[in-house]
């Protein structure tokens, strides 16, 4: 016997070979079978109508589908723990928003670490958000809404869709700089909440033009304001917070595409290569035109990209949140 032979033999007695070869096998035929896309909120709501958007096309990339799962509760950390938990075999995706960097601060006691024990794919689309009445809320225009928002403080009722969402740093944000306090109302997302406001249960609600958009267009909810900069070209005749006086109110929502930590290289590349694909499609680009999202430019579209945006959002929300003081364990 020669001695590669010998070499061989003993490999294959320790199942060695087998469980490369299983390894390379199993990363070229990826996926065989569903893949998951964890949304952190309610079905309907924003960031579930960019999900589904995105999971229809990447779909066709994998030739498997993606199916999209709600994981609601506390703000979408939640779905982010059941995320952060589980196999990382490319099966189990995970798209947040601005949440996953405002969480490590919000949270005293966070049970995952949202820069070390994810695997970052890509970052997708920013979306402005806007600021909503109802109907039947009296206030029609920016200043007449900074009047009696001082003069009814907590009986206004605003939205939310937890701690660590960007309508719960919408309002807070809102509250702070109007230095008025209103009744929060909790949802686990804002799909629920949007249903609210329209029936007149619900004053106020801040939250992305992808929900938005379609109510503003068929006018049922009054429309205040947007957290952009600058003005929208869709809605140009709507001021910005700032404008309205609310110095340096800036709210973006970003969104990427996460797995477990560890997924092997070559699946995340299949996974990545789906999102590009998703992205350059133009039934998502029209979709994403039709709400106000703003898909990100390819140098964006990396792992490495999206590493960075979170670590520089982390840097940025913190001394804004410590300063509102609002904490949860
Ligand atoms: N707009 C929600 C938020 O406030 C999330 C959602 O329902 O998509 O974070």
């Amino acid at each position: 016997m020669t001695f590669s032979k010998i070499i061989r033999g003993a490999l294959l007695a320790t199942g060695f070979v087998s469980s490369v070869v299983a390894g390379i096998a199993h990363a070229q035929a990826y996926p065989t079978k569903p893949v998951s896309l964890i949304v952190p909120f309610a079905a309907g709501g924003p960031t579930d109508v960019l999900a589904r958007t995105l999971a229809v096309s990447m779909s066709k990339s994998l030739g498997q589908t993606v199916v999209v799962e709600n994981r609601l509760g506390a703000g979408g950390t939640v779905a982010s723990n059941v995320v952060a938990k589980a196999a990382p075999d490319g099966y189990t995706l995970f798209i947040h928003h601005n949440g996953m960097a405002t969480a490590p601060t919000l949270y005293r006691k966070l049970p995952f670490n949202a820069l070390t024990d994810f695997t970052y794919i890509s970052l997708v689309a920013d979306v402005p958000m806007t600021l909503l009445g109802s109907k039947k809320f009296p206030p029609n225009t920016m200043p007449e809404f900074i009047k009696y928002a001082k003069e009814q403080g907590d009986k206004i009722n605003l939205a939310n869709a937890g701690l660590g969402a960007v309508s719960q740093l919408c309002g807070t944000l809102l509250q702070q700089a109007l230095g008025v306090a209103f009744t929060a109302i909790p949802y686990s997302g804002t799909a629920p909440a949007m249903v609210a406001l329209l029936g007149g249960q619900l004053d106020v609600l801040c939250d992305q033009t992808t929900q938005t958009l379609p109510q503003i267009k068929g006018n049922t909810v009054k429309l205040y304001g947007v957290t952009s900069a600058e003005r929208l070209s869709y809605l140009p005749d709507t001021p910005t917070l700032r404008e309205s006086g609310l110095k340096d109110f800036e709210i973006v929502v970003w969104h990427g595409i996460y797995g477990p930590k560890g997924m092997a290289p070559d699946v995340v590349a299949k996974v990545n290569k789906a999102v590009q694909d998703a992205l350059k499609d133009p039934d998502v680009i029209q979709k994403a035109g039709d709400l106000g999202a703003v898909i990100v430019p390819a140098d964006k579209q990396t792992p490495a990209a999206l590493q960075a945006w979170l670590k520089l959002e982390i840097d940025k929300w913190a001394p804004l949140l410590k300063a509102a003081n609002q904490y949860a364990d």
